[in-house]
């Protein structure tokens, strides 16, 4: 087989499987074209994530793209019950650009759902979606009817179940994280039973497979919440960075704001001291909407800035000055909600084999904002790692799922490194990542669960006082973990 690239992975959609020769950075360190450390026994597959950093042993990958009837749901409760009578776990993915294995089975069995069936009921306002859909697809069928996803991330390339699975939030305002969206799904339990959950129904089994990262069943099909598609306004205010959460917050109560996001600057010597603050209202003209764009010059311009920031502190300045004074002079028009939000993360792809694209993402209620500003000047300019980029996001409080990381409305901070593909920025980047969320976690603060795995067992049940009790939980449907993944292993098996 082919090795991949780290590029041609990411369009692929994150994952990389494969035997190919072995290749190691700094140490034994996997890197993200299908190979396995140079020290590995396994002879069989391997299969990677979006990092570049899981590589994992598995047992077999498979992908299934029937639609979501029978033949589906046949085909995986056979490989269940097949991975279950061998011992081994199983996992369903989609784009697998989850960060530290959530969606790999250490020598399991790991199966692929793809298929972009989605059908509207415009009276409902709803769509029954395929579990392995992507958001492109969605995207792609709601918008010729002026629909719109009502929450989903900031890029199109993730599955609609898996946004489920790690309850995942946007940029659209005022909503809170992706699950709360959902209005019923059909879940594969580990027994082999065919569920229908909601918030009213087997709402149990609902609350917990929301953020439960595959480990409570395989969910087949989703009816997710659509609103209409509109045409927006930006407006662009720079402030002290202190000064952001009463912007944020007016902005989010604002009815005529569809749409919010911040920055803050990221050169080394005034760290985090500068805010940006980007509203779109909706436009007064909702004729004649155009047609979903993507990725359009000015993104793929946004993108080459990003990645000459690397080592280049004056380029941040110049970064900086684009997205708060040139930006908004040359590329400030209206753009529809749907164009936002079809955006491929191959877009900000750093072509770069040697290093990778780390995320972190905290979540702060907005009292705690100056306290985590602090933590974050104290912390981060003092490692290794490039900073590239932090976009300050909202998210209401989540009352539903189990593993919640909003409990109080939040502004979630996403941030990208650049990381090189050694030991030593490894160790460096846990080390990094431990401090800040022993920071943030005493004011309060979330650190989110899709990215390394870098978290000590002690600060993710502190972060997740209800982790035991997921344990607890699962185990009891699923008593000989057949749905386990390396998350599971890390983080909630120990429990
Ligand atoms: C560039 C980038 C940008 C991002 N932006 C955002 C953002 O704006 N907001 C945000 O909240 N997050 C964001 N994320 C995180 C992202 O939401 C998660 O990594 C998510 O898991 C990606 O979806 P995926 O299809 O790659 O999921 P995968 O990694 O394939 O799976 C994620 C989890 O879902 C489970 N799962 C998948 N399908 C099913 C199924 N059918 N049934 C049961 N369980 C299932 C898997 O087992 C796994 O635990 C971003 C990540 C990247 C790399």
């Amino acid at each position: 087989m082919k090795s991949l690239t780290r590029r041609s992975a990411l369009a692929l959609g994150g994952a990389a499987v494969g035997w190919g020769a072995a290749r190691t950075l700094g140490g034994d360190l996997p890197v993200l074209d299908g190979t396995r450390p140079a020290n590995a026994t396994h002879a069989g597959p391997v299969l990677n994530d979006a990092s570049g950093l899981s590589a994992t042993p598995i047992h077999k990958h498979l992908t299934l793209s029937d639609d979501a009837g029978d033949t589906l749901i046949a085909a995986i409760r056979k490989e269940m019950a097949d991975a279950g009578l061998e011992g081994r776990p199983f996992n369903v993915g989609a784009a697998r650009h989850s960060m530290g294995g959530q969606a790999i089975p250490r020598n399991g069995t790991a199966v692929t759902l793809d298929n972009g069936n989605i059908e509207i009921d415009t009276a409902a306002q709803t769509y029954r979606v395929h579990a392995g859909a992507r958001w492109s697809q969605v995207i792609s069928a709601l918008d010729p009817m002026g629909w719109s996803p009502a929450v989903m991330q900031s890029n199109n390339d993730f599955g609609v179940a898996a946004t489920f699975s790690v309850n995942a939030h946007g940029w659209p305002v005022p909503f809170g994280p992706m699950g709360v969206t959902v209005r019923a799904l059909r879940m594969i339990l580990p027994s082999g039973d065919l569920v229908t959950c909601s918030p009213t129904e087997n709402s149990d089994l609902f609350n917990l497979a929301m953020g439960g990262y595959g480990l409570i069943g395989v969910i087949i099909d989703l009816e997710v919440d659509m609103v209409p598609n509109t045409r927006l306004t930006p407006s662009f205010a720079e402030m002290d960075a202190s000064a952001f959460p009463s912007a944020f917050q007016a902005a989010v109560s604002d009815p005529s704001v569809g749409m919010a996001y911040g920055r803050l600057n990221v050169e080394r010597s005034s760290f985090f001291e500068k805010g940006l603050l980007v509203t779109f209202r909706h436009s007064d003209d909702q004729s004649d909407l155009p047609a979903a764009s993507g990725s359009g010059w000015v993104s793929h311009l946004a993108s080459r800035l990003y990645r000459a920031q690397l080592g280049n502190e004056t380029m941040k300045s110049f970064r900086w000055w684009n997205e708060t004074t040139l930006g908004p002079m040359i590329g400030g028009g209206a753009v529809t909600r749907n164009s936002l939000i079809n955006e491929p993360v191959v877009t900000l792809d750093d072509r770069n084999p040697d290093r990778t694209d780390i995320l972190h993402e905290y979540f702060v209620s907005f009292d705690a904002f100056e306290p985590f500003l602090q933590a974050c000047r104290e912390i981060i300019p003092a490692s290794y790692q490039e900073f590239l980029n932090v976009t300050l996001r909202y998210v209401a409080q989540d009352d539903q799922s189990e593993l919640a990381y909003a409990t109080t409305p939040r502004i979630a901070a996403v941030m990208s490194f650049s990381q090189e593909m050694t030991q030593r920025a490894e160790a460096d980047m846990k080390r990094m990542t431990q401090a800040l969320i022993d920071r943030i976690a005493a004011d309060g603060g979330a650190y989110y669960l899709p990215y390394r795995p870098h978290a000590r067992l002690d600060q993710f049940t502190n972060v997740y006082p209800a982790a035991a009790e997921f344990a607890a939980k699962k185990r009891a449907l699923d008593p000989t973990t057949i749905l386990g993944s390396n998350f599971w292993d890390t983080y909630l098996e120990p429990l």
